[in-house]
């Protein structure tokens, strides 16, 4: 066998992906047959040799399309789209490939400080967002959103010139709630509440989010606290992951949320980023919806029309989307105190 085949014989395929090769193999192109067969004969343990004997192969071809499935699963062994040929890349690809633009491979569970194709790739389909991606479609895709990879120190993905600026949007900087919740009122679904930016501005960049209204509320005051009060410890909405984590209280007394704060993204974004935010977003790949979930806690929304306490079992109403309304902010986050015997020893 040659030696850049990553193993002697290829990776036992999923049952999907053993489906999807039996289909492939039995009705696929033609091209596409023999590679699905090469695949299934493989993990049947059939050696190259023996491989390229049945189907008349070279071993060449046979090696290629073993790393192909190596690599890609089954998406590799169909025919790369001809170039002028639009790639089926889905918004929540784009959407997460912007959202590690700051981070590095390492911050997001990946080794490595750098990211290359074949890394951004294995985080994609390791964070569940594809089952499977061909480096060719990745690397067509990123061309497509102006995003290529930095040759320099940084080895970060790097932003295009034209294709990552946003939208036109107006700009609104209300100084109260009042003043805030208005606005939303009367703009509706044109608005978008900005806070930390940490995930809003990257869907701007992409298009994906195009409000025409951006209400920044970092200049709203005492939205940004973190106290216990009364059997709660009550969270400003605008409080920042870094002030959660770096909180004494949170440390000692809610070890569950410290560790949650502690493993989003990197500093730069903790800085930024916002609990109310990261709640609002309703990303299912976020942190704090889970961590929220299993305290069991409420979230407290002003809009127009007054205040609203949402327990976060009905705060979810499904992927990015959430029981908010068009006019609403969150405001607070509470989170019951655990009872003594629940907590973790200090
Ligand atoms: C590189 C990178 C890695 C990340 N990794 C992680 C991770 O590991 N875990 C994790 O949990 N998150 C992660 N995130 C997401 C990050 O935590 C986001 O910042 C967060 O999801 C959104 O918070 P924000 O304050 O930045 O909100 P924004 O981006 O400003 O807003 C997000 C959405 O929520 C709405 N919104 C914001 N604030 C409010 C509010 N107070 N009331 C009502 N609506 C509001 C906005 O209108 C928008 O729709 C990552 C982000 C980046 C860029």
């Amino acid at each position: 066998m040659a030696a850049d085949v990553p193993s002697r014989f290829v990776r036992e395929p999923t049952a999907a992906e053993r489906a999807e090769l039996i289909q492939l193999r039995d009705k696929g192109a033609v091209g596409t047959r023999a590679r699905a067969a090469v695949i299934l004969l493989s993990a049947r343990r059939v050696t190259i040799p023996e491989i390229v004997r049945r189907l008349g192969l070279s071993r060449p071809t046979v090696t290629h399309w073993l790393r192909r499935f190596e690599r890609s699963g089954v998406a590799g062994l169909r025919d790369r789209p001809r170039s002028g040929r639009p790639t089926r890349i889905s918004s929540d690809v784009l959407r997460h490939v912007t959202m590690v633009v700051s981070a590095r491979p390492r911050d997001l569970g990946i080794p490595g400080t750098r990211w290359s194709l074949a890394r951004l790739r294995r985080y994609l389909v390791q964070a569940g967002v594809v089952p499977a991606l061909s480096l060719e479609s990745l690397r067509i895709a990123m061309k497509r959103a102006g995003l290529s990879f930095t040759s320099s120190r940084a080895g970060q993905i790097q932003k295009g010139v034209t294709t990552m600026i946003p939208g036109a949007f107006e700009y609104h900087a209300p100084s109260s709630l009042g003043e805030a919740t208005a606005l939303l009122a009367k703009l509706g679904d044109d608005a978008k509440v900005l806070s930390g930016g940490q995930s809003l501005i990257p869907l701007m960049k992409l298009r994906l989010a195009s409000p025409r209204h951006l209400i920044d509320i970092n200049g709203l005051p005492g939205l940004a606290y973190v106290r216990e009060d009364g059997g709660t410890l009550r969270i400003g909405g605008l409080t920042r992951e870094a002030d959660l984590e770096e909180s004494d209280l949170v440390r000692r007394r809610y070890p569950l949320l410290f560790d949650t704060c502690a493993v989003i993204a990197d500093p730069i974004v903790r800085n930024l980023a916002t609990i109310g935010g990261n709640l609002a977003h309703g990303d299912p790949a976020n942190d704090h919806p889970a961590t929220m979930l299993a305290f069991g806690a409420e979230v407290v929304a002003v809009g127009s029309g007054g205040e609203r306490k949402i327990p976060i079992g009905s705060f979810f109403t499904g992927p990015f989307s959430t029981a908010l309304k068009a006019d609403e902010i969150v405001v607070e986050v509470r989170v019951p105190t655990p009872k003594p015997a629940a907590a973790a020893p200090t």
